[in-house]
Formats: C-alpha cells, structure tokens, sequence
C-alpha cells in the first residue's frame, strides 16, 4: 500500500525551476516546478533560503503550503535520482495561486521507480495470441499506418476517426492534430472533456 511521505523536503535556493499547466482538466491552471538532486540538502524556512521564495511553514489553505500530494521523487535520464515539488504559480492569472483537489496531486502522477507509477508501461503493446505483448516503437508505428492506410483506401478520410486527449496546451496535440486534419483530412474527431478547440478553431481549420 502507497502512503504519503511524512516529510516534504523544501526547494533549495539551486533547484530548477519551470511553469507547466495541470495535467488535470482543460480549466488550465499554471504551476511552479522545483527538481533537484536527492542527494543535495533541502532549502530552508526563510523565503532567502528557499527556491519558492516566501517563509515556511504557512497555513494549508494559503495555496503555498507544500501538500505531500505535491512531492514526489523521480530518476531523471542522468540516472539521478531527483525531488519534485509542483505547487500552484502564485498570481497566474487562471488560478491566482489557488489549485483544486486534483490539482494539487500533480507531482503524484510523474513515474517514481519506488511509487505506485513504477508499473507505467515503457513500449507499446500488441494483442498476440490473447495477451498484451511488447513490441517496439518501430513496429507499433508500421502497424498503425498501415491500417490506417488501408482503412483511408478502402473508405476514404471519413471511414477515419480520432479521439485523443487535450489536457494541458496545444502544442502537446499537435502532432496529432496535424495527422487527421491536415493529411488524413478527416473531421472525426472527439477531444476528452473538449467540445471544440473553441477561440483556436481557426487554425485547426481543414485544408481542401
Ligand atoms: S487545478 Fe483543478 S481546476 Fe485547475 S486545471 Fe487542474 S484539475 Fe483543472
């Protein structure tokens, strides 16, 4: 059974930082990233000896008080193993500091080698012989075009449909996007929890 930690470490005044959107909901609300080395010694309470920039402790509702669902730890592609903390931006203009329940567990998503995301898959799978196989990114990919390309051959752009995720930004689906509008050229499309690309539609618009 997973339990919280029971000690968040603070940012040290050497932790990266960077701004990300929640990868919840489609409301967008901004959030602060700190990540550094484990093996490097946590920031202390003063606003000048921390990377988040006020005094600790503060009150949990303040929207600056770093939850346990607001931490986790992860090896990075340097094979160190890091601290990250994900608290809300304090004056975003989405969210003005301020998250939502789920919000506030962002750091608890990302893959931890000793968490309960440790079972993330790392290659894609193919149904063979009544069980998920690992296949390579290659042959996932040859696999994939190919039906579409027989479905598109055999029914046209419309026998194609599409449901993808749009959380967070644009550019993460853009890719995506790209593929069924702009080359596949099929309007089939459903976005998770998105009625439409709304005030962007335009430049998601179908070309002839
Ligand atoms: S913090 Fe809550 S309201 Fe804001 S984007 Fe995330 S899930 Fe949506």
């Amino acid at each position: 059974m997973f339990r919280f930690p029971d000690h968040v470490p603070i940012p040290p005044l050497s932790a990266k930082k960077h701004r990300t959107s929640c990868q919840y909901c489609i409301v967008g609300c901004g959030y602060t990233v700190y990540t550094w080395p484990t093996d490097v010694a946590e920031g202390g309470l003063k606003a000048t000896e921390n990377a988040v920039g006020f005094d600790l402790p503060t009150s949990a509702l303040s929207g600056r008080w770093i939850s346990p669902g607001m931490y986790n730890q992860t090896v990075m592609q340097d094979g160190r193993s890091y601290h990250i903390v994900i608290i809300p931006e304090q004056g975003y203009q989405v969210n003005q500091g301020n998250h939502s329940i789920r919000g506030g567990t962002n750091a608890r998503g990302i893959w931890n080698p000793d968490g309960p995301t440790a079972d993330r898959l790392t290659t894609p799978l193919l149904k063979v012989g009544g069980a998920q196989q690992p296949i390579s990114w290659h042959a996932a990919l040859t696999i994939a075009s190919g039906v579409l390309q027989q479905t598109v051959a055999q029914h046209g752009p419309q026998g194609v449909a599409f449901r993808m995720y749009a959380y967070q930004w644009f550019e993460n689906t853009y890719a995506i996007t790209k593929l069924y509008f702009q080359h596949i050229h099929t309007p089939n499309a459903a976005f998770h929890n998105r009625a439409s690309f709304g005030a962007r539609r335009r430049r998601w618009k179908i070309r002839a």
